[in-house]
């Protein structure tokens, strides 16, 4: 059917790609790719041949058209990223919302992401999570950044440089305190690793010191309770009770 196809490819495993999106590859009219000469490797890689278009946000207002106006013509538009699922932390949200306002089909091809990959192999609470995306790189703005997540009740979930995720932990173990969390890399890799504990003993494991590879951080939700103004009030009441008068 004519659309717009957001195709999932692996994260590293090549044998991470579900049999739908290696139909989508082979039949698509058009292919867009975050980075042509990434994906012209992964498709050499399954015996496929396809002209690849790029799409990313530095062209993005200049092809947005086009690709709409393809879409419009009845073609099949598929679009990868360099891995796992397109949109996230990754081009394609432009070109999705658009094709969306113009009435257009858009089909998911689900399959791998690095965030749910991690939060499967972290073995912390999987019922709430947020996916918080790369932190910003200055530790001043990382802070506030983890500071507005700190009351969320769920496990958060972040991308990160392998050459900053020793900055990351420390002011995450500032700003969280000592909760459980895990350090996933190399996902679906050779060298796949998953380190676990409180965040301020991974902060101060000296693995993290100059890691290499792709890193998934995860932070627990933290165990205490929010406390309730009525809460702290009958809490004194009591405590006041027992005090010896
Ligand atoms: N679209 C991708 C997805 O669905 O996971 C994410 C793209 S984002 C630009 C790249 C980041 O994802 C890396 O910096 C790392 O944090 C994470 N990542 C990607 N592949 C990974 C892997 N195999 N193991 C661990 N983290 C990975």
């Amino acid at each position: 059917a004519p659309g717009l196809y957001l195709v999932a490819t692996p994260i590293g495993n090549l044998r991470d790609i579900t049999l739908r999106a290696l139909d989508v590859l082979n039949a698509c009219d058009v292919l867009l790719a975050e980075d042509t000469r990434v994906s012209g490797k992964l498709l050499a890689a399954y015996q496929l041949s396809k002209r690849l278009e790029r799409y990313d946000e530095h062209v993005a207002d200049r092809v947005t058209p086009k690709i709409l106006e393809r879409l419009e013509a009845g073609e099949r538009v598929a679009m990868v990223s360099d891995a796992g699922t397109p949109m996230v932390s990754d081009p394609g949200f432009r070109l999705a919302r658009e094709a969306i306002a113009a009435g257009h089909q858009v089909f998911p091809i689900p399959g791998a992401s690095a965030a749910l990959a991690a939060l499967t192999l972290g073995g912390l609470p999987t019922d709430r999570f947020l996916f918080a995306g790369f932190p910003p790189p200055k530790s001043a703005a990382r802070r506030t950044f983890f500071e507005e997540l700190a009351p969320v009740r769920a496990t958060l979930i972040f991308y990160e440089g392998a050459s900053r995720v020793a900055d990351s932990l420390a002011d995450m173990a500032a700003v969280f305190g000592p909760r459980d969390a895990a350090v996933a890399r190399e996902l679906t890799k050779l060298y796949e690793t998953c380190i676990r504990g409180p965040l301020d003993v991974l902060a101060a494991d000296p693995r993290f010191d100059s890691p290499k590879g792709e890193i998934v951080i995860l932070v627990g939700p933290g165990s205490e309770a929010p406390v309730q103004a009525g809460d702290a009030e009958s809490a004194l009441r009591e405590a006041m009770s027992r005090l010896p008068l």
